[in-house]
């Protein structure tokens, strides 16, 4: 383990090789991290890469840096990326805290001889880092980024365009500054990039405001056909077929926040979402209350996140994955009751 004074040092110190890294199918909180940090590291005076384990959606193309990300799922991409990560002084892991959640680069991260930092408020942590800022009442890694900037001393340097990043991190994974993790400490950090000049009311727009026609689509037909309630248990799923995402073209993000309009029925506080892939079924989950989504989607769904928000992954049919949750829902009865009881106390 390095101290945060030795992290001090060689964050200050020569020039050095970084690779920052955020997790698989990157949103706005990990992508904003790693390219508010790669500002500010070569602001420091470092050479920085940064590598996404996947692609990521179109809205988030804006941030400053963008164009300098390398997709690690590029073929042409592969044996370079081996190269950086094994010859790299210094790796920062940000938005996760299992090596699982980068594919395949997992083990490259895991063999390289760099100093290993991670930030992030996921729970789940496995130890394989040098150093950790690790919080899981944090309602943001770049929130806590943000703090790392001011710990090091280094305020000074969070300029419009680092904080810009910041604050779509700040703003989705709080659900615009909804969510119970939202704390003084978000709102204040908010204030602070106010007062670096970023335009807030620009930046939900960028993230928000940028469908295409055919991912609203998919949205109202996903509510119109493939919206199921399961009132007894005070839950409500959407499926989504190979079919359905062929039909409207969907691309990558264009299925983010659909399940909290599962969510937003009134009397429902478990909601998931079940996207058919090539040979997978991804999960969203999301909770309200006291039902925790995170032991859910890491005891039976292979996955984990937080209490309110978490995802999973099943090798099994869209069927038999359907099933298993239902079969969980049937279990957790009197849990997912107690949750709608307590909703808003
Ligand atoms: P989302 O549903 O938006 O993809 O993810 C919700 C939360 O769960 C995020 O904090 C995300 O990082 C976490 N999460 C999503 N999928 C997985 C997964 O497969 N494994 C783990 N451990 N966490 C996940
Ligand atoms: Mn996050």
């Amino acid at each position: 383990m390095l101290s945060f004074e030795s992290v001090k040092k060689l964050i200050n110190g020569s020039s050095l090789n970084v690779t920052i890294i955020p997790h698989r199918k990157p949103d706005a909180d990990a992508l904003g991290s790693c390219l508010a940090l790669n500002l500010f590291l070569k602001k420091k005076g470092h050479h920085v890469n940064v590598i996404s384990p996947t692609d990521y959606p179109s809205f988030l193309t804006w941030m400053k840096g963008n164009n300098e990300v390398i997709n690690f799922e590029n073929n042409n991409k592969k044996k370079p990326v081996q190269k950086l990560i094994e010859s790299c002084d210094l790796i920062f892991c940000l938005d996760f805290s299992s090596l699982d959640r980068i594919g395949d680069l997992g083990t490259l991260v895991r063999d390289s001889k760099a100093k290993i930092i991670l930030i992030d408020h996921h729970r789940g942590k496995e130890d394989f880092a040098d150093y950790e800022v690790w919080d899981i009442e944090a309602a943001a890694t770049a929130e806590l980024l943000f703090q790392f900037f001011v710990d090091l001393g280094e305020k000074k340097l969070i300029d419009k365009e680092t904080a810009e990043c910041i604050y779509a991190g700040i703003m989705t994974d709080t659900g615009s500054f909804k969510f119970p993790s939202t704390s003084k400490k978000t709102h204040l950090i908010a204030a602070e990039i106010k007062a670096i000049g970023v335009n807030t009311s620009k930046i939900h727009t960028l993230v928000y405001d940028n469908n295409s026609e055919n991912r609203l689509k998919l949205l109202g037909y996903a509510l119109n056909k493939r919206l199921e309630l399961l009132k007894e248990f005070h839950s409500a799923f959407f499926i989504l077929t190979h079919e359905d995402q062929k039909k409207f073209n969907a691309e990558t993000g264009d299925t983010e926040g659909l399940v909290n309009y599962a969510l937003s029925v009134e009397g429902i506080v478990l909601a998931a979402l079940f996207i058919e892939k090539k040979d997978h079924v991804k999960i969203s989950f999301r909770s309200i209350g006291s039902f925790s989504v995170a032991d859910l989607a890491k005891n039976y769904f292979n996955g984990g996140g937080h209490q309110n928000a978490a995802g999973g992954i099943s090798y099994d049919s869209l069927n038999k994955t359907v099933a298993l949750f239902k079969e969980r829902l049937e279990v957790s009865k009197n849990e997912l009751s107690e949750s709608y009881l307590l909703r808003t106390s």
